[in-house]
């Protein structure tokens, strides 16, 4: 079969879940046994979203070749279990960076260089360069932000020419929004029809249509949409929230999007795609009638999408325990030893975020004390994972200026410092350390435990480490080193093997938590917050 290609657009507003049904629509052909990945398109001039800030982007994701991407490939993950790769997302700046440096090396033969032909000609590359690797037969390509950008033009560009040369081996499913008018108490259609007519003054007519709404859409007003529309009445589909994004593949099944696009497709098949795994999950999380109570303590509360890889990988690892997860997040900025008690009261577990800079770290500190002195499993990530050891050199080996010199370069006693490979690096953009390292636990610890193997592969993004200077000192106060990288040393894995689960992490197992395959710390460290949970309720 040719490789088949299917665009992902949005209109009328952001924030319609374009990742979601991409990765949904993906999940369903893949368990009808079809090779897929999904790529994103970020029309910013950024090259990468690894400098900007959460409250710009939300989290930014890694893939296993160390790129910092959107987040929406970690939903990709999530849904499909297949690892992205940096040709999974493309920015306006990526594209532009390429067709620059090409020009300067004379690749354009003297002709002037422009957005169409080449701007769009990169675009198309890009898009076809998964495909041209074989490896799949189905490439679904999101386009960021809301048809209407100016931003997002040349991609849209790039859009309509492939499905002009691709056929049938083309296919663009729309996203829109359907709202509802309390006052009116009436449904309102009207804004999808303005975002279709947009999306065909740029050449482009969608095949499928699905409508985000909160209430049920009637079947007359779908068709009405079809008509207006130029789309196939069963082609109009609804989103409608539910209460996990995890059933959204469910939903799209039940109205048939996978079928509609392999007939669109020219796609020979039979039966059904075999989600028994997926709804086992579900199942589990519908029955699930516990609950436990995890505290996330980060300076990014408020935010939405700042941790979200470790939000969903919470969730499964709680599903997986047949519990429900109260996810409760402590604003590490306010926390101090005065209010700990009563910020944490009811937590059954803790877990210390990653992140940069100097802003909300003592709050870390002071969680991290109180959860160490009162036996709470505790989970830290990254920079949660520095401050561990920071919070236990400082408390428990007496250094009492004990910091990393990324909080306070003239630090005498520097328990996490800059990697030797970073000192001589001065771009911000892509020069972490990124991406999957084999890291080697000790037999016997409880993060090797957990894993249920010595050999584990995890992703990073850091240019800090625990400095080898303090392993040994660390390792007779009882903090013991217990996952190394095997070729640098390098300290991956913390624990406090006396305590009931006190495992740091300099990587972020969350990047690699699907739902299929959640990561077995995560399942770990939340069975351990059950459990001291009960024991809690046992002794009241
Ligand atoms: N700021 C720390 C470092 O660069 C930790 C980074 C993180 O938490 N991702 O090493």
């Amino acid at each position: 079969m040719d490789t088949k290609y299917i665009f992902v657009t949005g209109g009328v507003v952001s924030s319609l879940g374009k990742g979601i049904i991409s990765a949904s629509l993906a999940c369903l052909l893949k368990a009808r046994g079809y090779r897929v990945t999904i790529q994103k398109f970020d029309p910013y001039i950024n090259i990468d979203p690894g400098t900007l800030n959460p409250y710009e982007h939300g989290e930014c994701y890694v893939t296993v070749d160390g790129h910092e991407a959107d987040l929406d490939l970690g939903h990709y993950e999530r849904f499909t279990n297949v690892p992205t790769t940096r040709a999974n997302n493309v920015t306006t700046g990526r594209i532009y960076q390429s067709v620059i440096d090409k020009e300067r090396r004379g690749d354009y033969l003297g002709k002037t260089v422009q957005i169409i032909p080449h701007i769009t000609d990169e675009i198309k590359r890009n898009v076809k360069s998964l495909g041209n690797t074989g490896n799949y037969d189905f490439i679904i390509t999101e386009i960021g932000g809301t048809v209407g950008d100016i931003e997002s033009l040349p991609f849209l560009e790039a859009v309509r020419q492939l499905r002009w040369e691709l056929g049938t081996d083309a296919l663009c499913v729309h996203l829109t929004y359907v709202p509802y008018l309390k006052a009116a108490k009436e449904l309102k259609t009207k804004p999808t029809q303005h975002s279709v007519k947009q999306l065909q003054q740029l050449g482009i007519q969608p095949d499928v249509l699905v409508l985000r709404t909160e209430k049920d859409i009637p079947q007359a007003m779908r068709r009405k949409i079809a008509l207006f529309c130029n789309v196939a009445p069963d082609a109009v589909i609804q989103s409608i929230d539910r209460p996990t994004i995890y059933e959204v593949p469910i939903m799209m099944h039940e109205q048939h999007l996978d079928e509609i696009v392999l007939k669109k497709m020219d796609v020979e098949f039979t039966g059904q795609p075999d989600m028994g795994p997926w709804m086992q999950f579900l199942d589990k999380l519908q029955q699930a009638d516990k609950e436990v109570t995890i505290g996330l303590v980060g300076k990014y509360v408020e935010l939405q999408d700042a941790y979200k890889s470790i939000n969903e990988a919470l969730f499964q690892a709680a599903t997986y325990n047949d519990h429900r997860l109260n996810l409760k997040y402590v604003h590490s900025e306010k926390l101090t030893d005065d209010n700990v008690a009563e910020q944490l009261a009811g937590i059954d577990g803790v877990v210390i975020a990653p992140g940069f800079g100097q802003r909300g770290v003592e709050g870390k500190f002071v969680a991290l004390k109180y959860c160490r002195t009162n036996d709470i499993p505790t989970f830290g990530i990254c920079l949660g994972m520095q401050c561990m050891v920071i919070e236990f050199a400082r408390n428990v080996l007496g250094l009492a200026d004990a910091n990393s010199t990324e909080m306070n370069p003239t630090v005498q006693h520097n328990v996490i410092d800059l990697m030797e490979e970073q000192k001589s690096i001065s771009n911000m953009g892509g020069t972490m350390r990124l991406g999957a390292y084999e890291c080697t636990l000790r037999g016997g610890s409880r993060a090797s435990k957990a894993y249920g193997t010595t050999t584990v592969s995890e992703r990073h993004r850091h240019r800090f480490e625990l400095n080898n200077a303090y392993r040994d000192q660390l390792e007779q106060a009882g903090m013991h080193c217990v996952g190394q990288n095997p070729a640098t040393h390098l300290v991956e894995v913390v624990e406090i093997p006396e305590k009931r689960w006190f495992i740091g992490t300099q990587y972020h197992p969350e990047y690699t938590s699907t739902v299929l395959s959640p990561n077995p710390l995560f399942v770990d460290f939340v069975k351990a917050a059950i459990a001291y949970g009960e024991d809690r309720k046992a002794q009241s």
